[in-house]
């Protein structure tokens, strides 16, 4: 057996009940319904990575997610919590127009929630009875599972995911997660949750250990999982007083996607930066910078920037005037340099104070010129754009 997180088989026998039930989360329909008899159960943990799982091989799971339904919208409990996580997702990530896949959805109460901010929300769930009820609910489910023949039924990249307490019940969880990237675009974010293996031991719940269950997560291997997988954890949490343990993160893409993108903008970034100075000297206009802090520096030293595209940074520190940003050797002076040098430009280099600054300029320094941004490509205020800063 190996480890389903880490692959490791270094695994031994943490936990051993005895006449557990064969399923927990449904019932039977007649005592002699396959599946009726008492079981023992084995937990192990993984020595390298500390993951509490099943012998995956000991359950033959297909049949069962096929009438698999688990309604989430019964009690106030899960109800609080669901909208607290929806609101979390509409502030981290605005939903409006977002294409969002859930995993497992369910009787679709979840993806109910993210419609109603104006997501459009498809479902891969195998549960036909789950499906028919999350489609009136407005889901669009794929009545399948997830797995890596997954692109064959679903063409759309998806903008972000939710999956919640499902990849518990996962015999693979890297296929698992290696599929669900294929159907997202790089950068999509995630939502993902899991029964918290800590509340059960905290709380010495023996009665949680399902026979159904393969995985028992905790904050570290559903860190481990994610990040294996190329998805950036972005913070975790415990939910529903504890109940779960969840994650935010972000979809890497492709191997290394956000890196390769990363470098692609860098060089764009570098490119517009140069041609849109190379206007202002062709033209015979001057240019200068707003801002000698650590930002400053950097990007005019990695931009090939020198004292003859912009004349002088100015800062309201004078502790750096007369001094000079290393790479770019651009000189530091003081603010009234705008005054008595003027330029048809300044660059503001500290995005986040972009508009005090253009009040500044404006109102303190009686500066008409072009104010540019660099964030997160560089560019020009417009017009409008200014009027609407000074009138703020
Ligand atoms: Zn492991």
């Amino acid at each position: 057996m190996k480890c389903i997180v880490c692959e490791s088989t270094d695994i031994e026998v943490a936990f051993h009940l005895e006449n557990g039930p064969r399923y927990a989360q449904k019932l039977l329909d007649s005592p002699d319904d396959k599946g009726g008899d008492r079981m023992d159960v084995k937990l192990y943990k993984c020595c390298d990575c500390g993951m509490i799982q099943i012998d995956p091989d000991t359950l033959e799971h297909d049949e069962y997610f096929e009438d698999y339904l688990m309604s989430r919208s019964c009690t106030e409990l899960y109800v609080q919590y669901d909208n607290e996580l929806t609101d979390t997702l509409d502030e981290k990530y605005g939903l409006k127009g977002q294409n969002i896949v859930e995993v497992g959805c369910g009787d679709g109460f979840f993806g109910e929630l993210l419609i109603q901010r104006g997501a459009a929300v498809s479902a891969i769930e195998p549960s036909a009875t789950a499906c028919a009820l999350a489609e009136k609910r407005g889901v669009t489910c794929y009545n399948t599972f997830l797995n890596d023949t997954i692109t064959d039924q679903v063409s759309d990249r998806f903008d972000g995911f939710v999956t919640k307490q499902v990849m518990d019940l996962i015999k693979d969880p890297n296929e698992f997660l290696a599929s669900l990237g294929k159907i997202l675009k790089p950068g999509a974010w995630g939502l993902i949750d899991v029964p918290s293996w800590t509340k059960t031991l905290l709380d010495m719940r023996y009665y949680d250990v399902l026979p159904d269950r393969v995985g028992y997560y905790t904050a570290k291997t559903l860190v481990e999982i994610m990040e294996r997988n190329h998805f950036h954890v972005v913070e975790v949490f415990h939910g529903a007083e504890g109940e779960y343990v969840g994650a935010y993160v972000v979809y890497e893409g492709e191997k290394e996607g956000l890196l390769k993108r990363f470098n692609n903008e860098f060089e764009e970034f570098n490119d517009r930066f140069t041609s849109l100075m190379k206007e202002y000297s062709d033209a015979g206009k001057k240019v200068a910078a707003w801002g000698a802090g650590a930002k400053g520096v950097t990007i005019f030293s990695f931009s090939g920037m020198t004292p003859e595209t912009i004349a002088y940074v100015v800062d309201k520190d004078d502790f750096k005037w007369n001094k000079y940003l290393p790479g770019s050797k651009l000189k530091v002076v003081s603010p009234d340099t705008v005054k008595e040098q003027p330029v048809d430009a300044v660059i503001i280099t500290g995005v986040m104070f972009y508009k005090e600054i253009t009040r500044q300029l404006v109102n303190d320094y009686g500066f008409s010129g072009d104010v540019i941004l660099l964030s997160p490509m560089p560019r020009v205020l417009t017009r409008e754009e200014l009027d609407a800063v000074l009138k703020s």
